[in-house]
């Protein structure tokens, strides 16, 4: 098994589907702690990338196909998640460019950059109430893993731990960083959607 274009572009379909499937449940979440516009954010910028997906050059790599979501996140969506995806996606992109088959050190390699472009772009550490306490702990079991397969299932795994983890949270960044005490008890939005992000690429690459 390897990350090629192919499991990459199902990847993007998959969590589009996601995005789509669990639009009401984020807007919900950003609704208790933030503008209430998540789930439509991210439901939009994903179906702006799909239609330049399928519009785009089939010969493209993995790369490309990052880099075509990243952009259209964006050009499409106006809050902080649209940019910080974008970032995450771009760097990963950037990683992959070129390579036709992605062992898992490269796979891993991609999300550190990924991690690292979130968190130039962002400034948010793990304890922020934010998508890092989901992606950071999925990036540092992917580096852990011995292979693809189980780099995946851990990930997915600690991206769920860390979207909960979020929880007893106090936001320090973003909107909900407005709210001080009263953001506690609340699962961060963009926590939730990086954990979709992974449960889709477990799918993807399990076929
Ligand atoms: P906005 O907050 O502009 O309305 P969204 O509602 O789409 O944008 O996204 C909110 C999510 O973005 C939050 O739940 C949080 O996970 C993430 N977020 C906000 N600011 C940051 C940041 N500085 N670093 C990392 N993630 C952030
Ligand atoms: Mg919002």
């Amino acid at each position: 098994m390897a990350v090629t274009r192919d499991t990459v572009l199902d990847w993007m379909r998959r969590f589009a589907g996601e995005m789509e499937e669990h639009r009401a449940e984020l807007t919900r979440l950003d609704t208790a702690i933030g503008d209430g516009d998540h789930g439509t954010n991210m439901d939009r910028g994903m179906r702006k990338a799909l239609e330049r997906l399928d519009s785009a050059d089939q010969a493209e790599d993995a790369g490309a196909v990052l880099k075509t979501v990243a952009m259209a996140l964006v050009s499409s969506v106006g809050g902080a998640a649209g940019p910080l995806y974008g970032t995450l996606f771009l760097q990963m992109g950037g990683a992959l460019a070129g390579k036709e088959e992605v062992d898992l050190a490269g796979y891993a390699g991609a999300w550190r950059k990924a991690l690292e472009g979130v968190q130039t772009r962002g400034k948010a550490e793990p304890g922020d109430k934010t998508m890092v306490d989901a992606l950071a702990p999925a990036v540092e079991a992917i580096e852990r893993a011995s292979d693809l397969d189980g780099a995946l299932r851990d990930a997915v795994e600690a991206a769920e731990r860390g979207m909960q983890g979020t929880i007893p949270m106090v936001a320090r960044k973003g909107r909900a960083s407005y709210l001080g005490e009263r953001s506690k008890d609340h699962q961060d939005p963009g926590a939730t959607s990086t954990y979709y992000l992974y449960k889709s690429a477990a799918e993807a690459l399990s076929g």
